[in-house]
């Protein structure tokens, strides 16, 4: 499931609805890693998602929406142009 702030899930959340966000509809580029994926992929899909956001019209209410959240409520994987820390205890594949 997308945690991103311009999904249905992250809405219910009380996420803004942050017109023209850059990452609608892409939550595969943005999610944290996954337990079966190998880092290359996750760092080529990643890089993209910062590159969405620093051309993304409502980076700055991301960031101001994001930055009011208690750090145990952000949202795993890159979010407002930054690259989150994966959740505790999610595990991964060591390839
Ligand atoms: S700044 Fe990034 S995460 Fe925030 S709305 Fe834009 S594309 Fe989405």
């Amino acid at each position: 499931m997308s945690h991103h702030p311009a999904d249905l899930f992250a809405a219910l959340l009380g996420a803004p609805s942050l017109p023209g966000a850059r990452c609608r509809g892409k939550p595969h580029l943005f999610d944290e890693a996954a337990a079966d994926e190998s880092d290359d992929v996750v760092t080529q899909r990643h890089s993209q998602a910062l590159g969405l956001c620093r051309l993304c019209p409502a980076l700055a209410s991301c960031e101001t929406w994001f930055d009011g959240l208690p750090k145990a409520k952000r949202p795993p994987g890159v979010v407002a142009g930054r690259l989150n820390p994966q959740k505790a205890g999610r595990p991964r594949k060591t390839a």
